[in-house]
């Protein structure tokens, strides 16, 4: 058995990660919004860690922290690694921040087993990838591939302060965005261990586990038009009840995405109307959210939910209409760097198991700008965006050898 007390890289990897849990908005929750003063405080704390590593590290324009260690040869493409330091409400302390200080124990273990790396190495902790605050879209992170949209700048919180005076308060600059973009011939990878977010590892007794895609999003509007009626009085045979059809078309979804591999779907929205105990339901507006890690499977099912809920509806009596209102491409990952990483589980004797990830990361911007992967990280009960958020020292401790040995590799 491994001594616990032996796992020294798990226990600097806890350790920053209870000091970066410090720095929130909230006294006794975390809660770190994008350009809050706790994220001001978590970017010091993390430039702090990063100097100590020996980085060379600054706070950029939009509030990412960035570290860089110069390779051998300073002009071969350099690899970034990095996640993101902010949180949402009431947040557990490992997303994105394990995937940060992830990134700078890896730097530090090659210093200290003497290793230069052949090209440099940027470690990055990006700012605003839970979107929380203002309406954005991985705005940090899509800065750095040259896709930050200005129009985010005019964004407002729900205190009406824009992104713009947020980001001049927290000490950032608008002018200094545009020269945040990267140049992809520069870079030859990105890499991010994230916590998985999902129950698949826990249940497959695995401590990581490497992403093959980040799924791709459909979501769409929904309604039923059925017709009111007294409860007592109409018919069964003589009903057009929208509820009832719902009931069928929420079937029919769970089915859809039940019967191919790795696709989930979703009613999470439904309002009944007029929604009084004695009046049969005369019209239901719902939403579907389907995803899959590949858009072709992803475009087949939302096409079959979308016929059958309209063979259903037809057979009911019942209008029924759909509106998509979000489509976002999913995002294989590299296969080169999806090989890099399997060998260096494989190395820590864990089988390498390949899993979709169902939730967005900054490595869906990143992939814009260069070659881009993820290793999962065993979460407790698969939960997440909850304090009760929680993964183990040997699993941390596994997780930075693995990327310890995957970045050797790849800067070998
Ligand atoms: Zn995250």
């Amino acid at each position: 058995m491994m001594d616990p007390s032996n796992l020294p890289l798990g226990r600097r990897v806890m350790g920053m990660i209870e000091a970066l849990a410090r720095h929130t908005d909230e006294p006794g929750r975390i809660t770190r919004l994008y350009l809050s003063p706790s994220h001001r405080q978590a970017a010091e704390t993390t430039l702090g860690f990063m100097q100590a590593a020996g980085l060379d590290a600054h706070i950029d324009a939009l509030g990412s922290v960035i570290g860089r260690l110069e390779g051998s040869n300073p002009d071969a493409p350099a690899l970034i690694i990095g996640s993101h330091i902010d949180s949402v409400v009431d947040a557990g302390a490992y997303d994105g921040n394990l995937g940060v200080v992830l990134a700078i124990v890896a730097v530090e273990a090659l210093r200290a087993q003497g290793i230069v790396p052949s090209c440099p190495i940027e470690v990055v902790a990006f700012g605003d990838e839970e979107n929380v605050r203002f309406p954005t879209n991985l705005s940090t992170s899509y800065a750095l591939a040259g896709r930050f949209n200005p129009a985010w700048l005019d964004g407002r919180d729900r205190d009406g302060v824009s992104l713009r005076e947020a980001l001049a308060r927290f000490g950032g600059s608008p002018d200094g965005i545009e020269a945040l973009a990267r140049n992809p011939a520069r870079y030859r990878g990105y890499l991010e261990v994230h916590i998985e977010q999902g129950p698949q590892l826990e249940a497959g007794d695995l401590p990581v586990g490497i992403v093959s895609a980040i799924n791709g999003i459909t979501r769409a509007r929904a309604t039923i038009v059925g017709e009111a009626g007294h409860a007592g009085t109409v018919p069964m045979k003589m009903r057009r009840d929208a509820l009832a059809a719902l009931a069928e078309m929420v079937g029919i979804v769970e089915r859809a995405g039940s019967t191919r591999t790795d696709t989930v779907a979703t009613v999470g929205v439904a309002q009944v109307q007029p929604g009084a105990v004695n009046v049969i339901p005369a019209r239901v507006d719902f939403t579907l959210d389907a995803r899959a890690p590949d858009d072709a499977v992803r475009h087949a099912l939302v096409r079959d939910i979308v016929a059958e809920c309209e063979a259903a509806a037809q057979r009911r009596g019942v209008d029924f209409t759909i509106e998509p209102f979000m489509e976002s491409p999913a995002t294989p990952m590299d296969k080169d760097l999806i090989a890099r990483l399997e060998d260096a589980v494989r190395s820590a004797g864990v089988e390498p198991l390949r899993l979709a990830s169902g939730a967005g990361h900054d490595a869906v911007a990143m992939a814009n700008l260069c070659p881009s992967a993820m290793l999962f990280v065993r979460c407790k009960g698969g939960i997440s965006h909850n304090p009760a958020e929680s993964i183990t020292l040997e699993d941390a401790d596994m997780a930075a050898r693995v990327l310890i040995e995957a970045v050797r590799r790849i800067v070998a």
